[in-house]
């Protein structure tokens, strides 16, 4: 019988970020993040775990990522003050916001960052 694969193995390597949501989400812990031959993390699945229930690849950003351009598009800019900017490695940014979410106490707060040109 040929079932279809669910996983996140349907993804192209090159496409993978590394980011781990897949590992996270995974119910039955079949998915390790292993460092490839080029020194990227990159996820593996345990085949004797997997019950191929989709949830990896459903989360993964990088599956059915759709990106619409526009010609009048949105454009935000920010830059933190020097003591955070200098250590970070894009402006900040993210510390900025996760210390207004602490500062908030709202521990169910999301962040949606759309990167462009990554
Ligand atoms: S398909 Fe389901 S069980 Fe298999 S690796 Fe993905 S999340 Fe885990
Ligand atoms: S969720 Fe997708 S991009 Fe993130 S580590 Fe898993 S396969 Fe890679």
């Amino acid at each position: 019988m040929n079932i279809k694969n669910k996983s996140i193995e349907i993804l192209e390597k090159q496409k993978c970020t590394g980011c781990e949501a897949c590992c996270q989400i995974c119910p039955e812990n079949a998915i390790t993040m292993e460092y490839n031959n080029e020194g990227f993390l990159y996820p593996i699945v345990d085949h004797n775990k997997c019950t191929n229930c989709g949830l990896c690849s459903k989360i993964c950003p990088e599956i059915g990522f759709t990106f619409d351009n526009s010609k009048n598009p949105k454009c935000y800019a920010m830059e933190a003050i020097d003591e955070i900017r200098k250590v970070s490695s894009s402006g900040g940014m993210f510390t900025i916001l996760s210390n207004y979410v602490f500062e908030k106490g709202d521990m169910y707060a999301e962040f949606h960052l759309t990167m462009l040109g990554k």
